[in-house]
């Protein structure tokens, strides 16, 4: 057979991605499946049923990472690996992640159905909880499999109601004995939507991102003193609120200030004890900050942290601030990035040279392995909300090029 001819079935992948969507579906068409909750283990079953009729060897291991091995013709070789999550944002869209595991195991369907005997071994994987909404901090997994974190400091994380990150592990059934341990690999490719407008403001199919911007997360906590609204006068009030105002109008205008090159947003706030009538005396909010270029982030933070310290002085709100989580810039392998562009090309797929600026689980991946990405457009440049979507002809697009990408990377003596 002409593997060159080969292709996937986009009405396969599609109705993989319909059935998928309907785990944690919200009313809105988008999906809530955080990670290690009851949808989670949903979608999680599904999978491994669907990689059992493969015939794929499944292993799960102590983060939850699912793999599914498909033998090649030389075992000995390194494994070429494929996936992204499962795991979506709180009323995310039917997209994100899902369509990076689904495209490949629509390759590896194809190669099954075909009967493709490929040189090296190829391991389809679901990272766990790549999102970090529910346990801080994102792409939790495959940092542990790549010696980047630590497997207890990950199993002691907490969600918001206390739960610990390995304990609900545990619950689902998740937790495998395998360790969460890197090995070799040959090369690692991760499909996935955009998430921005690019692709679709330029009218091209495919990107292929030079690399990930770093991602630096920060916690900031704000004590101040609770009091009765009315009696209060305005002097002398210590409003953690009022602080945290402040302070997130200093971010907003860090960009500006360092003359661009980077994004810094706070997505996230609780206020305690959240009551129309008391003076806040408790406030959490976050600090996410990316660019390519990691010195200048850390520098923005540095003037960041000291406005923050001055404004909570001048409230007298003490501050306690968390540098929860850093992931330096990855500058994917410029040989498997030629090789996406040149397979969109060959598939009559026009193309885009890009830079990601969402974080993905091949961050990490670039740390073990040679990797690259594979990008679909997002329609209107949404995700993380459910009118999340792509188009049907542009998810199968993209899942022929990482069949065509794998065929060719795993055919690699
Ligand atoms: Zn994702």
């Amino acid at each position: 057979m002409d593997v060159a001819k080969l292709r996937v079935n986009g009405k396969r992948l599609r109705g993989t991605l319909e059935e998928m969507a309907k785990i944690g579906a919200t009313p809105a068409g988008g999906v809530q499946r955080l990670a290690l909750s009851d949808e989670d283990k949903r979608a999680r079953d599904l999978f491994v049923g669907w990689l059992k009729e493969l015939s794929l060897e499944v292993s799960v291991d102590e983060m939850g990472n699912i793999f599914g091995r498909r033998a090649g013709r030389s075992n000995n070789l390194e494994p070429v690996m494929m996936g992204s999550h499962i795991d979506s944002q709180p009323r995310g869209g039917r997209f994100d992640g899902i369509l990076g595991v689904m495209g490949a195991l629509e390759v590896m369907r194809t190669l099954h159905e075909n009967q493709v005997q490929t040189e090296r071994p190829v391991i389809i994987v679901d990272w766990t909880n790549e999102e970090g909404s529910r346990f801080a901090p994102a792409m939790v997994s495959s940092g542990v499999w790549a010696g980047a974190l630590e497997r207890d400091w990950a199993y002691g994380r907490t969600d918001i109601n206390g739960q610990k990150q390995g304990e609900e592990l545990a619950r689902i059934g998740y937790q495998g004995k395998l360790p969460a341990k890197k090995w070799p690999t040959h090369a690692y490719y991760e499909y996935h939507i955009e998430q921005g407008p690019m692709l679709e403001r330029q009218g091209r199919t495919i990107g292929a991102p030079k690399g990930i911007l770093c991602l630096h997360w920060y916690d900031v906590y704000l004590a101040g003193e609770a009091n009765q609204v009315g009696p209060t006068p305005m002097e002398g009030r210590h409003d953690a609120l009022v602080a945290a105002a402040e302070m997130i109008l200093a971010v907003r205008a860090l960009p500006a200030r360092m003359g661009g090159n980077m994004v810094a947003t706070v997505g996230e706030i609780q206020n305690y004890p959240n009551s129309r009538n008391i003076i806040p005396d408790r406030v959490h909010f976050t600090v996410d900050i990316r660019s390519w270029d990691d010195e200048h982030a850390l520098k923005s933070w540095d003037l960041l942290k000291k406005d923050f310290q001055d404004i909570a002085a001048r409230h007298g709100t003490p501050i306690e601030i968390d540098e929860t989580w850093r992931v330096a810039h990855a500058p994917f392998d410029e040989k498997l990035v030629q090789r996406v562009l040149e397979t969109a090309g060959q598939l009559g797929c026009s193309s885009l040279h890009m830079v990601s600026g969402a974080g993905h689980d091949a961050s990490y991946m670039n740390q073990v392995c040679p990797t690259a990405m594979i990008f679909v457009p997002s329609i209107g440049g949404r995700s993380h909300v459910e009118v999340e979507n792509t188009r049907w002809e542009d998810c199968e697009a993209g899942a022929n090029v990482l069949l065509h990408c794998i065929l060719k990377t795993a055919g690699e003596k």
